[in-house]
């Protein structure tokens, strides 16, 4: 038997960045044989109302509702959100977790507080001091992680999608932050919280999943157990995008399940031989 593909992490266009209504993604999903998906639409509490989020997510959650409802008979489906940066406002990050019954909360961290998304760093720019931008990166990760209000941490490693992908920096946490990225897997472990193997960059230059590999059994080793992934698709095309990938870097790392959502509560999926 194969194991069943659910991807945790996709946007709709209730994402500024998103390509495909909701009812095109679950139409995709249903064709690709997929057991299910949840919806993570953006919802970057830095930039809440300023940018409309509260308009965006409710539309979203509303959405996903109704997909519910009409295609539950043929996917399992989970409304979730993207929250960015819930501690650089923390009242909005509040105000939406106690506005909707969302199923799962990924927790993803772009940018550090008043600075661009590490997407537009230049990391040649010979005045960027890398060291404070990483440590800031590190200390606010382990202050998200103690507030605790999510399931899952998105994209670990985030900021090299870049770095490495675009600049070729060839640069690892691991080597240079291994006993922070220990703090922020043990703090997550303690909490019962997850991590993601989020495939996007699968599809990109830096062509490894965030994490990638050496992470995940780190995280293992750690006694991790909650590993939920992602395709952090923002097109219909893109849905379940690497997760078969995912699930062999999984069972790798020494997984013999990895965790799908609903009601906020993990659900463990069999990694079939
Ligand atoms: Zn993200
Ligand atoms: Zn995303």
């Amino acid at each position: 038997m194969a194991t069943k593909i659910y991807d945790s992490h996709t946007h709709s266009d209730n994402s500024p960045d998103g390509y495909h209504s909701v009812t095109f993604l679950c139409e995709n999903a249903i064709r690709k044989e997929m057991a299910g998906f949840a919806l993570t639409d953006h919802c970057d509490i830095n930039v809440y109302f300023q940018d409309k989020y509260d308009k965006t997510i409710r539309q979203s959650n509303f959405e996903m509702l109704k997909a519910k409802s009409i295609f539950s008979d043929r996917l399992e489906l989970s409304a979730g959100v993207e929250l960015g940066q819930p501690l650089q406002a923390l009242e909005n990050a509040e105000h939406v977790l106690s506005s909707y019954d969302f199923d799962f909360v990924i927790c993803s961290l772009h940018n550090n507080l008043n600075q661009q998304d590490y997407y537009f760093i230049n990391y040649n720019d010979p005045d960027l001091d890398i060291k404070a931008l990483f440590d800031r990166y590190f200390e606010e990760l382990m202050e998200t992680i103690a507030w605790g209000k999510f399931d899952v941490l998105g994209h670990l490693t985030y900021p090299l999608r870049y770095m490495n992908g675009i600049y070729k920096k060839n640069y690892s946490f691991l080597d240079h932050y291994y006993d922070e990225v220990v703090a922020v897997l043990k703090g997550l472990i303690e909490r019962g919280k997850g991590i993601e193997i989020n495939t996007s960059g699968l599809r990109q230059p830096v062509g490894v999943t965030l994490p990638d590999l050496p992470y995940l059994k780190l995280y293992k080793e750690l006694g991790g157990e909650i590993l939920t992934i992602g395709s952090d698709s923002h097109t219909a095309q893109d849905i379940g995008a690497g997760i078969r990938e995912g699930i062999l870097l999984a069972k790798e790392a020494g997984f013999t399940h990895y965790t799908f959502f609903h009601e906020r509560k993990p659900k463990m999926i069999k990694i079939e031989d």
